[in-house]
């Protein structure tokens, strides 16, 4: 089927091409990943012949490759090198980032069509350029997204699936590195962002036994190897044994270990939004932020917060006492997690 032509304006010169290969600019961090699955579908549903392709930096394209919409994934590797690897490629391209370094490239290389927000000053670089709209401030960036297509002219579905189907052979290894027949209750007590969103070690670990011993459950800890000795330091606290992962896990086996879990008990940070995606109930303990703007995506999902009146203050670390975590008791998690098992 031809590729219908689609007409762009740059700097005041009209350009009327059909656009059969598409590339788009991936976000750089897990949760923003996750959440850009849904733009991603309506545009293959705007372009169902096309070949799209995702430009994603490399510790989050494997997921991607995990998406049916997607064609193919290419490695981002800086701006000359993407503006290089662009050129004479693609006849249009989507930017998912707000930034003027993600513009660049894509202008660079000359890609006919280039469609984004008109932010951080880029405006000039691209040839659809929309502005944010006030009813997507203050929500989760999968509503955003979304409306970044449909202010470039494009048309979106009622409602954004950003599910994630977990390929078997992810899943396979996922079970490889639990080691051992669940059921499995997951610990994602790290954030990459900061302290600030990390609820207290040591209530991860009691909460870790209660569970285990009140559901017959084993728990496995998860996260990034910056997060290695917190995870060590919370089995150590733990009565009950736990199989530490953090740092041991590819994106691929994180994402198969996290579809095996009955529940994920979690900070706001990129695992929960990829459980979340997964099917996986999330219990999300929430602090410094918002969940209304970073939240797991959909009804299955329990929020843990205490309402302070700093939070949420969006730092990294906290300046004072921490109390938007200190208050929040092993009981409260306990319960949501255990009332999540009940309902499974
Ligand atoms: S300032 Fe308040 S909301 Fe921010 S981290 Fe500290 S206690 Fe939490």
């Amino acid at each position: 089927m031809a590729a219908p032509p689609v007409e762009d304006a740059t700097l005041g010169v009209a350009r009327v091409t059909p656009i059969e290969r598409i590339v788009v600019r991936a976000p750089n961090w897990i949760g923003d990943v996750v959440l850009s699955l849904g733009a991603v579908r309506d545009l293959r549903r705007n372009f169902p012949a096309a070949r799209i392709e995702m430009l994603a930096r490399p510790w989050v394209s494997a997921l991607y490759e995990a998406v049916a919409e997607v064609d193919a994934v290419r490695p981002s590797a800086g701006i000359r090198a993407d503006a290089r690897s662009l050129r004479g490629a693609f006849d249009a391209a989507v930017l998912l980032p707000n930034s003027f370094a993600s513009a660049l490239p894509v202008w660079q290389a000359n890609i006919p069509h280039r469609w984004g927000y008109a932010t951080d000053l880029r405006g000039p670089l691209l040839t659809r350029a929309g502005r944010v709209p006030d009813a997507v401030r203050g929500r989760s960036q999968v509503y955003y997204y979304r409306a970044m297509l449909a202010a470039v002219g494009l048309t979106v579905s009622a409602t954004p699936d950003a599910s994630l189907a977990c390929p078997p052979e992810w899943g396979s290894h996922g079970d490889a590195l639990l080691g051992g027949d669940g059921p499995w209750i997951g610990l994602n007590p790290g954030a990459f962002y900061g302290t600030a969103k990390r609820w207290i070690p040591e209530r991860y670990a009691a909460v870790g036994d209660t569970l285990a011993r009140r559901t017959g459950s084993r728990v496995a800890i998860v996260g990034g190897a910056a997060e290695r000795v917190l995870g060590q330091s919370i089995a150590a606290a733990m009565l009950e044994p736990a199989r530490v992962l953090c740092g041991e896990t590819s994106l691929a086996d994180l994402t198969g270990v996290l579809s095996r879990l009955r529940v994920l008990v979690t900070n706001d940070s990129g695992p929960m939004h990829l459980a979340a995606a997964l099917g996986v109930p999330v219990v999300a303990i929430f602090g410094p932020t918002d969940e209304r703007e970073t939240g797991p995506v959909g009804d299955a999902h329990r929020i843990v917060r205490e309402p302070v009146h700093c939070s949420p203050c969006k730092l990294r670390e906290c300046p004072i006492d921490h109390r938007c975590m200190t208050r929040i008791g092993i009981d409260r998690v306990v319960a949501e997690a255990q009332g999540m098992l009940a309902r499974d």
